[in-house]
């Protein structure tokens, strides 16, 4: 007897493409994992993580083909979408608030301890454009690209920021260069990350700084949760990268590593979205976040640690890079 679920699942099947892996283009897959995700209200399908057996990349494979992905962001209740309005509410609201205050502050920090003198900056997929108007409060020129057109309406209402509505490789060419580009947790969901880094690299100054965040495949939460892990975040999250993968990809653009470390609040973050991901045994939630708070400090420390640069166990990669070949400007 077939269920539900299973009958969506066979509608959705030529909605899903298979893919050679995204970043080194080899067709070599073994499975890694399989993961239980929501594809509607009512229904749930099994989706397939692959190892690249010759780059070690894990990624969704097959995946929703990108004219339908949308979809998957429709649902009510996505974790890693910017959050709208939070002045009001419970508590608990005011508390998520505060701390989205402070890792804004922070992140603006860790951008002009390397670049102190302001310049212009571009956000690619800056959403509902927080950190952007972060950065543009205090000094910076900055500009947004983002494809949800509902979360650009909003920046630009709410914030008066510019932004473009698309992809970055549709960005129109303006003749304008970036002394920073950001990108926080955009890598992961884009179906083309070769054509994207080409773009930013084209559009980033000789001496400019890119930054990457991107969840970590090797980290602490990750390997303690496996297929709970929240951030993998099935089926938006395409591609899921160690330091090594990240690395090999930036690389092939030529773009040369200048720094890396942990984002604390996400392993924190992490830890505890995955402990509630299952809604069973209600009466062990504070024992989950008891664990929670132990798996995050174990992560928080782990993010210290770089004494292999291709072992780094951070929940979060965030990362800088510069251009590697200066003389092709
Ligand atoms: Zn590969």
């Amino acid at each position: 007897m077939k269920t539900s679920a299973m009958l969506e699942t066979e509608s959705l099947q030529e909605d899903f493409e298979y893919t050679p892996c995204p970043v080194c283009h080899a067709n070599e897959p073994e499975i890694c994992e399989e993961v239980n995700a929501p594809v509607s209200e009512t229904a749930s399908a099994a989706f397939h993580l692959v190892r690249c057996r010759r780059c070690s990349l894990v990624y969704l494979n097959p995946r929703p083909a990108e004219r339908i992905s949308h979809r998957f962001y429709e649902q009510a209740y996505l974790p890693f979408v910017s959050a709208k309005e939070h002045q009001s509410g419970s508590s608990l609201e005011k508390l998520y608030a505060l701390l989205r205050r402070w890792n804004l502050r922070w992140k603006r920090r860790q951008i002009e301890a390397l670049r102190p003198q302001k310049g212009r900056l571009l956000d690619v997929g800056c959403g509902t454009g927080e950190f952007l108007h972060e950065m543009v409060r205090h000094g910076w020129h900055g500009k947004g690209v983002e494809r949800d057109r509902q979360a650009v309406q909003f920046a630009m209402n709410r914030y008066r920021l510019q932004v473009y509505a698309g992809g970055i490789e549709s960005l129109p060419d303006v003749g304008e260069a970036f002394d920073v580009i950001t990108m926080w947790h955009v890598l992961e969901h884009l179906y083309s990350p070769h054509q994207a880094l080409q773009k930013v690299r084209d559009l980033l100054r000789p001496q400019g700084i890119l930054v990457i965040a991107v969840p970590n495949v090797e980290s602490i939460d990750a390997r303690f949760y496996g297929k709970h892990w929240v951030a993998l975040d099935v089926p938006r999250h395409l591609q899921h990268f160690s330091l090594k993968t990240l690395r090999q990809l930036c690389e092939m653009h030529q773009l040369k590593l200048i720094r890396w470390q942990n984002l604390t609040l996400d392993s924190f973050f992490n830890a505890l979205m995955s402990e509630m991901k299952t809604q069973r045994f209600r009466w062990l939630a504070p024992l989950k976040w008891m664990r929670a708070g132990v798996v995050g400090s174990a992560a928080v420390a782990a993010g210290f640690i770089k004494t292999q640069k291709n072992a780094y166990r951070g929940s979060t990669l965030l990362t800088f890079w510069k251009k590697s070949v200066a003389h092709s400007e």
